[in-house]
């Protein structure tokens, strides 16, 4: 008997829609998710470490306050994650896991490894709290515009129910499978990331070798085949050595090293990610770790300066 009511109440939360969202970790893409999210009239509250910037937001978007996070997170039906890394993701969902009513979503935007997303699924599972990874793509831009592009492991039935929160923030949204291969997507997304900026850096500092007009070149290269987001994006500001747009190397470092464990599980190694980890490292250690991954092409103007 009780178990035929568990799934009746198991159905009737499997078809009610997300709407009452708080988005916790306000760092370069949790604010402007937030402010889409709120937009919609989704968003009921934000949380992060740092206790100003949510303050800020809250005053900017003029939500309603609440008495503690117990009264915050008891409230909404879908917590919305967006931390740095994979410690992080564990400290703030063990923050609020005790707050959650059953029923409700935990939905990671963080790009954490696949096991992460997965042992948290099952920590929240056992209160009765769905877990949906989904990694996004598209940088800062993306997320200020809503238009992400958003790699979703989850049930198809907590799919479904955060429609509406995914439509707020992204414009492609494509449900990979199971609750870790939106994770594992987004490897595979980071090495491509990470082979791209190596091929433009290292070709971009070649040109600037060459003493080819460099305003010139970008706009040549970007209409032909070797055209890409990075080069129209972030081609122009990385030879005006602006290095503040964007994506922190440090985090596409901490990306790389998710990709290395996730190819040496399948009993592989790949150059371009033990080769881009050094380089990154080496970037960090000469205080450059905040700066966007563009400025890799520092280290490929050292090569000429080496010859
Ligand atoms: P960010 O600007 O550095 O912000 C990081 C956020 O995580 C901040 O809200 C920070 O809080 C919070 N945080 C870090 N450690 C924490 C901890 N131990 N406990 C609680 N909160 C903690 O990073 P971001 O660019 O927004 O990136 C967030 C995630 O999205 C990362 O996983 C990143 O890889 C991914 N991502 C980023 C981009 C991009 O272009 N930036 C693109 C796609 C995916 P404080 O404010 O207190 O520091």
């Amino acid at each position: 008997m009780l178990t035929s009511i568990q799934t009746d109440i198991e159905f009737f939360m499997s078809e009610i829609k997300l709407n009452k969202v708080v988005v916790y970790g306000l760092g370069a893409m949790g604010r402007p998710m937030a402010r889409n999210l709120h937009e919609q009239g989704l968003l009921i509250g934000v949380k992060n470490r740092t206790e100003g910037k949510a303050m800020a937001m809250n005053d900017e978007l003029n939500l309603a306050e609440f008495e503690d996070d117990e009264d915050l997170f008891s409230q909404a039906d879908c917590v919305l994650t967006c931390v740095a890394a994979d410690d992080d993701l564990k400290a703030v969902v063990h923050d609020f896991i005790d707050h959650l009513k059953p029923g409700s979503v935990v939905i990671d935007c963080s790009t954490v490894s696949p096991n992460t997303a997965r042992t948290l699924a099952d920590d929240l599972a056992s209160r009765g709290i769905s877990f949906i990874d989904a990694p996004v793509s598209g940088g800062v831009e993306g997320a200020k515009k809503g238009t992400l592009s958003i790699m979703v492991g989850a049930d198809r039935e907590q799919y479904k129910r955060a429609t509406e929160v995914f439509a707020a923030i992204g414009s492609q949204i494509t449900h990979m499978g199971r609750v870790g291969q939106g994770q594992a997507t987004k490897a595979v997304n980071q090495v491509m990331v990470a082979g791209v900026a190596q091929a433009v850096c290292s070709a971009l500092a070649m040109a600037e070798q060459c003493n080819l007009d460099m305003k010139k070149t970008i706009e040549v290269l970007s209409a032909g085949a070797a055209g890409n987001w990075f080069l129209d994006n972030r081609g122009t500001t990385m030879v005006n050595d602006e290095f503040n747009v964007g994506f922190k190397l440090s985090l596409l470092h901490k990306d790389l090293k998710i990709c290395q464990a996730t190819v040496k599980e399948l009993g592989a190694q790949m150059p371009l990610i033990d080769d881009s980890l050094t380089e990154y490292a080496q970037l960090m250690d000469m205080d450059h770790g905040n700066e966007d991954i563009s400025a890799l092409i520092r280290l490929k103007r050292q090569l000429f300066e080496d010859a």
